[in-house]
């Protein structure tokens, strides 16, 4: 992966050492190291360190599929044996056929494992290496939704190295090498084809993130037009949630960075301008092709500025009641963004800003409601299956999600997160 990184540790918590605003002052005339015009200047530059990671290459364009080989090459090179992650649904629909086809004319042999389900238990990540490892696989391609991203991912570190997945868990253990990866996405939401981690479900409903450089793809391919038949609830759920990764990564806490920063804006305007284009007129090229490419910046995003309290009171949600995450997310951005909007004001005032709308947090989440709206996307617990007696449970679930949580700019407690299911039940 490409990466630059400021000059300290990645904890964000230092500064630039003094002597650079210093020397930032030197070409002023004698004398002006007093002046308080100049200190000001000086206490501008003065920054936080910070990391930036991502895919090496990404290539967008409509029917980029039926042009693979070609784009792959670089990844590719002289490998034969292309094997592809995919779920039945993406098979059924015909969006692997042009890719395969642009495969097999360029004399490379491809084989599919086409069982991913959403929030892909262990057992399938396995299934997937056994059949990855009896075909002799050498490039691995997700083709598909996230979990069938997320899924590919594993399959080329558990083929690449000698790592057990149980020995992946975690943040930066997964240490590769793995097989050569490529990335094709057939929603716009995840990002997951430009972040390095891969979400699994272990036993009922316990997820284990998997977060390591390793899992960033080697290329990122975009091809709008396997988009255009994706239902309206899928677009508007999978949309709104590439909209949240977007607002958490610029309101995270601890390594929210000027990259991130610019990435989430201009995400988040392309999600906005699209959204619901996307949803009511789906083969609309435009607004699929701005839908995939904002997702992709706000993955981009929320990959170096990870997201929080939306996230981690989601997640109980789809784990408990299996609530597809964009929708679990829609769900939850309103309350968990008016929490945090003690802390976060001057934020999400500059995100709504951005979007036109009047600068508040108040401005925001109405949007954000109006957008949902509009969609035609579930606005209350009740509506997915949730009833009063299950909030004890959603928030202490949610209390456990400490990963996403320590990035939230205001703590939750668990009577906030209470009261946030509460607000929207
Ligand atoms: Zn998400």
């Amino acid at each position: 992966m490409l990466g630059f990184s400021g000059s300290r540790e990645r904890d964000g918590s230092e500064v630039e050492r003094p002597e650079i605003s210093a020397a930032r002052i030197e070409p002023c005339s004698a004398g002006c190291q007093n002046d308080p015009d100049i200190s000001n200047i000086a206490n501008s530059l003065i920054m936080t360190a910070f990391d930036f990671r991502t895919a090496p290459h990404i290539h967008s364009g409509a029917g980029a599929t039926a042009r693979l080989a070609r784009i792959a090459a670089p990844v590719i090179s002289d490998r034969r044996r292309i094997f592809i992650v995919t779920d039945k649904g993406v098979r059924q629909f015909g969006l692997l056929d042009r890719a395969i086809a642009s495969l097999e004319e360029a004399g490379l042999e491809v084989d599919v494992f086409d069982g991913v389900v959403a929030d892909p238990p262990k057992d399938v990540v396995l299934l997937a290496e056994d059949q990855a490892r009896a075909f002799g696989a050498e490039v691995v391609i997700g083709l598909g939704g996230g979990s069938s991203m997320d899924t590919a991912k594993l399959v080329s570190l558990l083929l690449g190295s000698k790592q057990r997945l149980e020995d992946m868990y975690g943040v930066n253990n997964a240490t590769g090498p793995r097989l050569p990866l490529i990335l094709i996405p057939t929603t716009a939401g995840t990002g997951s084809e430009v972040t390095p981690i891969s979400v699994i479900t272990i036993g009922e409903s316990t997820k284990m993130g998997i977060n390591a450089p390793p899992l960033y793809p080697d290329l990122a391919v975009l091809d709008a037009e396997l988009t255009y038949g994706l239902p309206r609830a899928t677009t508007a759920a999978t949309g709104i949630d590439a909209m949240v990764h977007a607002i958490e990564a610029y309101t995270s806490k601890i390594e929210k960075n000027p990259v991130s920063d610019a990435l989430a804006l201009a995400g988040l305007k392309k999600l906005h301008g699209a959204i619901e284009t996307a949803c009511l007129d789906g083969s609309n090229p435009q607004a699929r092709e701005d839908m995939l490419l904002g997702a992709l910046l706000a993955g981009q995003a929320f990959a170096n500025a990870p997201v929080g309290a939306v996230h981690a009171l989601a997640y109980p949600l789809g784990g408990v009641f299996h609530v597809p995450h964009g929708l679990s997310n829609s769900l939850m951005l309103p309350p968990v963004l008016r929490f945090n909007s003690e802390a976060a004001e001057p934020l999400y005032a500059e995100l709504a800003t951005h979007l036109g709308l009047h600068a508040s947090t108040d401005g925001l989440v109405a949007e954000m409601e109006r957008i949902a709206d509009v969609v035609g996307i579930e606005t209350r617990l009740s509506q997915v299956g949730v009833s009063h007696n299950d909030l004890p449970r959603l928030a202490e679930e949610a209390m456990e999600v400490k990963r996403l949580l320590v990035n939230n700019p205001r703590e939750m407690t668990l009577d906030a997160a209470m009261a946030c299911y509460e607000a929207v039940l």
